[in-house]
């Protein structure tokens, strides 16, 4: 494979990392019981297996095993928590809370959430972030009153990396009464972790954001103080009758060995990958001055570099490069429409500066002669003018 395409997408997906792939095989095949089968050894390895992972979830953000729910991915969690505590409020009259805070630059998952729920007679309010992707903190301390059922902040961006001051939020949240949900994606195995010290009562994770396979999340669910939260599906009571369906024991062993390399690994590994980003946004900026770096220069997450080149078009880059390097224009849900990033232009950036950005996410197989690769095939296309 001498001409592999150099993968700098990190934020769309990662790899399943080879360690996790080992731990997780022996599940298809020799190992299939079912953690619910009580009476036999199939259903007690299997039982075990998946209480080790959620031991190790648990562990990575500072939680009680019993707090983890598996599901699909982060897209499912976000929907759980949001439309979970929603639906558990419906049938609690005495309680007046209707409205639910979230921000500007949300993932879609939690946003197209909230403005089904706004449909749904809830008063949603999205709160606006500051030219370098932070949220605006006196819009939210103005928003989050005694009303306020829920509240969702991401804690970090997927298209800009920026990561939001989820301590302060959850102290804001704490003292109204308010629950907080955190899209922890793209900050899992990248930065530590901590629910009790970020004040969360809900946190979303995905699987294939942090070297796991596509097709598993975990939703955070604090225990006490407890969170009134109810199923979206019915079934078998599973998951604390949260997430009812047979547990798909392979990927939540892969997902529990995901978190337990994380906690071995992330302070080196961010250390690694931030080494490699700064050395391509430098040599980025050399190679064109008049580029521009979107949202706050040093609170991202390592790995992200999110880059405006005006004159050029985003789309028109990306897929000129696609057979040598893997970039993409932001998000991986919205490349596919024209339509400029939401995050962007929240953040005020012009429809055309923003149809001009490039997100390059540096990840844990990139190596230096990848970032040397993606410089040269980048620098016969994009020249100053
Ligand atoms: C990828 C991503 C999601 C969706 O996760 P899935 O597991 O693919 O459903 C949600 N939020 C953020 C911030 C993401 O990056």
């Amino acid at each position: 494979m001498g001409n592999k395409v150099v993968y700098l997408d990190n934020q769309a997906t990662t790899p399943v990392d080879p360690l996790v792939l080992d731990v997780m095989q022996p599940y298809f095949s020799k190992e299939y019981g079912n953690p619910h089968s009580t009476g036999h050894a199939y259903g007690w390895n299997a039982e075990t297996a998946v209480n080790y992972s959620r031991q190790n979830v648990a562990a990575m953000i500072g939680a009680d095993a019993r707090e983890i729910i598996f599901t699909s991915g982060a897209t499912e969690s976000c929907n759980l928590a949001l439309r979970g505590v929603a639906g558990a409020q419906e049938k609690n009259s005495a309680n007046s809370r209707r409205k639910i805070v979230t921000t500007a630059i949300e993932h879609p998952c939690v946003l197209e959430t909230c403005e089904d729920l706004k449909k749904s007679g809830w008063d949603v309010i999205i709160i606006g972030v500051g030219p370098d992707g932070l949220v605006n903190m006196d819009e939210l301390y103005g928003a989050v009153d005694e009303q306020t059922l829920i509240v969702s902040v991401m804690a970090a961006n997927n298209e800009i990396g920026v990561m939001q001051p989820i301590e302060e939020i959850g102290e804001i949240c704490q003292a109204k009464g308010a629950y907080l949900h955190t899209d922890a994606a793209q900050a899992a195995g990248k930065v530590p972790i901590d629910v009790r010290r970020w004040n969360v009562d809900l946190m979303s994770l995905s699987g294939h954001k942090m070297y796991a396979p596509k097709g598993i999340g975990v939703l955070f669910v604090r225990w006490r103080p407890s969170v009134r939260i109810k199923p979206l599906i019915t079934g078998g009571g599973q998951e604390r009758g949260l997430r009812p369906g047979t547990i798909p024991v392979a990927h939540v062993v892969g997902m529990g060995e995901a978190c337990r390399i994380a906690v071995e690994t992330t302070e080196k590994e961010s250390v690694a990958v931030r080494k490699l980003t700064d050395k391509l946004r430098l040599k980025l900026f050399e190679m064109y001055p008049d580029a521009i770096l979107f949202g706050h220069w040093e609170r991202r997450v390592p790995g992200n570099i999110n880059i405006g080149f005006p004159g050029f078009s985003g789309e028109d880059i990306v897929s000129s490069v696609g057979d040598k390097i893997a970039i993409s224009t932001g998000s991986a849900c919205s490349s596919a429409k024209v339509e400029p990033s939401h995050v962007l232009l929240a953040l005020g950036v012009g429809e055309e500066t923003a149809q001009s950005a490039l997100r390059i996410s540096v990840g844990r197989f990139n190596t230096e002669s990848d970032i040397d690769k993606a410089l040269q095939v980048l620098s016969e296309i994009i020249k100053n003018p």
